[in-house]
């Protein structure tokens, strides 16, 4: 596996690499790597001739300087998993390298970015789009692999490719959970023991959820029983439930579900904050 450091190098490594006409599949990731992450990996070497995976744990997408600072970080580890997976190239620039200079460029998509995740973390999606914009530019992948568990930042990062005409395709990939169906998480390694068996609720409230929507009960009546559900177990914290068209995100209030709905969760187990999400036909 090629590691760089560089802008300057991997650009004239890729350069060269796609003058022999190879598709160049990307993996952009923050790191702390887990099977999810090697999913995504796993397809990109399926389907193209090179993978690129950058580990990047971008400032500007963290509104809160805590979660940026304890996000989990370990690259040694990061670079053998990659290494077993056989990816073929690796970048891990530091933030000097990403952001020479403090970037005043903010990206705006309107009602997308203000809801869900983006309501609760205000810039988050600016930040997103600027760092996948930069490394788009970097890359210049042929294809790029997003994982489902960030439903809404793959409808932003859709968004961004399609409004700014980057050339890749996109491609979502599955949620990968553990055995008891808590989505991967780079964020699960800082829950304690006691924590990590109190996380599985979100996944829980999803199923339920999903199950009362086919009983056609009301989504308001839904969001209650789930507020009560979370209240009653300590240290954790519902920030929103919400059944969304998987198109546009727009909130369904009706019973008649359709077919193309999403139900999307996040909430904190203690001070770590969790999302997941599932397709009403899952
Ligand atoms: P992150 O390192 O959290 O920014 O994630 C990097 C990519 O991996 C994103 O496209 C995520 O959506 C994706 N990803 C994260 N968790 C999972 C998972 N459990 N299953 C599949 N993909 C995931």
């Amino acid at each position: 596996m090629e590691i760089f450091r560089e802008i300057k190098a991997l650009r004239a490594y890729l350069g060269h690499r796609k003058k022999q006409t190879d598709t160049i599949g990307f993996v952009p990731t923050m790191g702390a790597l887990h099977q999810g992450h090697l999913s995504l990996i796993a397809q990109s070497k399926a389907e193209n001739r090179i993978t690129v995976c950058s580990i990047f744990v971008n400032p500007t997408q963290f509104n809160n300087p805590a979660d940026l600072e304890k996000y989990p970080r370990d690259l040694d580890r990061d670079i053998q998993l990659l290494r077993e997976a056989n990816c073929d190239v690796l970048f891990i620039p530091d933030v000097k390298e990403m952001y020479a200079q403090k970037s005043s460029v903010k990206i705006d998509f309107g009602y997308l970015d203000k809801i869900l995740e983006g309501e609760f973390r205000p810039g988050h999606f600016s930040g997103v789009a600027l760092v996948v914009s930069k490394l788009f530019n970097i890359v210049q992948p042929s294809v790029a692999y997003f994982g489902q568990k960030d439903f809404q930042q793959y409808k932003i990062v859709s968004v961004l490719a399609e409004e700014l005409l980057f050339e890749v395709q996109l491609k979502s990939v599955r949620t990968l959970r553990e055995p008891d169906g808590l989505a991967m998480s780079s964020r699960n390694q800082r829950l304690t023991p006691d924590q990590r068996k109190k996380a599985i609720v979100f996944y829980q409230s999803l199923l339920l959820t999903r199950q009362w929507l086919t009983e056609k009960i009301a989504v308001a009546e839904i969001i209650e029983r789930i507020k009560k559900k979370f209240e009653a177990i300590d240290d954790v914290r519902l920030e929103y439930l919400v059944v969304a068209n998987a198109e546009n995100l727009k909130p369904v209030e009706s019973v008649s579900i359709e077919p193309n709905t999403v139900i999307l969760i996040a909430g904190y187990v203690g001070e770590i904050r969790l999302i997941d999400n599932l397709l009403l036909e899952e």
